[in-house]
Order: C-alpha cells, then structure tokens, then sequence
C-alpha cells in the first residue's frame, strides 16, 4: 500500500509538488485528488491569471491598453487587485476569491479564457502572481498547478510532473467539464481556445510553458483519475522514502 494513505501520517513529509502541463489535459484534476489524499494545500496558480483578467475586463480595460500600459500604472492597477483561496466547506477544495468575492465561477467563462493568455504573458503581471505563488509555498506541504510551476516558481518542487494528452481528449475533457458547469459552449470554440493559449503560452518570452528537464511526463489520454493518482503517489512514496532515509 502507499505510505502516504497511511492514516497515521508518520510518514507524510510535507513536500512541494508542481504540475505543470497544456490547457485541459487534467492538470486541476490530479491536483485537487493529490492535495486531498496528502492534506495538503492546493492551489490553482491558473485560476489566479483568470482572476486577474476578470479584474480587467470588469474595469473595461482592454489588453491593447494593459500591452501599452507604463509598468508603475500597472502596478498600481495590481496593487488594487486582492487574490486569495479559500476552501469551499461542501466539497473541500480551495476557489480564488477576487477582492473579498468568490469569482470560481465567472473565471471559467470562455470571455475570461479568451483573454487569460495575453494578459498572463505581460511580465509585470506574471511577477506579481509568481511573487504570491513562491509565498503560498513557503511552508511545503503545497501542490500547485499551471505552465511555470516547476520552472520558475518552484524549480526546487521535490515532484514535478508535465501532464499531456492527445489535443482531441483535451477538448472533449472541457467540452463536457463547461457544459456540465452550465456554459453553452460547442466543441470547436473549446478546441480553437484550447489552441490559441496553448500557442500564446508556449511562446512568450517571459517564463513559456515548458517541460522542467526533471518533470516526469503524465501522458493521460487513455488513463482514468485513478490511475493518474496511482503514478503520481507511486512516485511520491519514493520521494517520502527517501527524504526519510537521508533525515
Ligand atoms: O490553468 P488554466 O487553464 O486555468 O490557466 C489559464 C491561463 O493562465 C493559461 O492558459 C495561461 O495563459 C495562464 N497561466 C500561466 N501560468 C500559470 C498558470 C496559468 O500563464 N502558471
């Protein structure tokens, strides 16, 4: 059995776990299912750019204007966008609040995912965010999602995993995740969208999504949850073992 189901805990180190991987291939998924088989924390680094670029565009300003904005104005704009988690009491699992507001819903409008990818590649609105995400770390015992989590915000992560699944899984995933959350989508506005961010995320120049050279691939498209949690617990009773041998 795993040591970490163990429920004496004994042998529950607190680690940092970063996974990091394309749009919809079930990053969010294996990382809720981690965080509550560890106890620990679980935050959707994704959910915070979307929360952001909901700020924006309540504030009717459009990406054109936030590209040509001087840096200090902007950062004065961040200055007056307050993101935090908390955990939703029925199902157990944190949700961003945008200025005191829960904004788990609105974020995964298809306006926002419209949106999120240039908004996240503005780099002072990446420090920002990466700034928050290193401190939600600081105490371990964290796994976080999104496209530079192993790379740039915890390249000491003592897992990484870069998920992938073939681009047909992946739209069908968020087609059916969208309609079952009530938006009226159809499958090629999903697969377009799906596109695009992954092509905007993979080339910017501030912090690209990236496989870290020692993530371990996830390749998904013919696994089920279980199994996905099964091969990332597997590894991570290595990691505890070992921490364990070398304490
Ligand atoms: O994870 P999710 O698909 O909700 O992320 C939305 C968008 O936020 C991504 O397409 C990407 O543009 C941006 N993002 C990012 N860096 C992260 C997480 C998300 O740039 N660490």
């Amino acid at each position: 059995m795993n040591q970490i189901s163990d429920p004496s805990g004994v042998t529950n180190v607190p680690i940092v776990i970063a996974i990091d991987g394309f749009s919809s291939c079930g990053k969010s998924t294996l990382a809720k299912a981690l965080a509550k088989k560890l106890g620990f924390r679980y935050i959707d680094s994704g959910a915070m750019y979307r929360a952001v670029t909901l700020y924006f565009l309540q504030q009717g300003l459009k990406i054109e204007q936030l590209q040509r904005m001087p840096e200090d104005e902007l950062e004065k704009l961040l200055d007056r966008i307050h993101i935090t988690f908390e955990i939703n009491e029925l199902s157990g699992i944190s949700e961003v609040t945008l200025n005191g507001v829960n904004a788990e819903k609105q974020i995964r409008d298809l306006r926002i995912s419209d949106l999120v990818s240039p908004v996240s590649a503005i780099p002072a609105i990446r420090h920002r965010m990466v700034d928050l995400q290193k401190s939600y770390g600081a105490k371990k015992g964290i796994v976080m999602d999104g496209r530079d989590i192993g790379t740039t915000v915890f390249p000491q992560a003592e897992l990484k995993l870069f998920m992938t699944a073939r681009k047909e899984v992946r739209a069908k995933r968020r087609f059916d995740e969208l309609n079952e959350k009530g938006f009226m989508v159809t499958v090629d506005e999903v697969q377009r969208n799906i596109s695009e961010r992954d092509h905007t995320d993979t080339n910017r120049s501030e912090s690209p999504l990236r496989q870290a050279e020692d993530a371990i691939i996830l390749d998904n498209s013919n696994l089920n949850q279980q199994e996905q949690l099964d091969f990332a617990l597997n590894l991570i009773d290595r990691i505890m073992a070992e921490s364990t041998h070398a304490s």
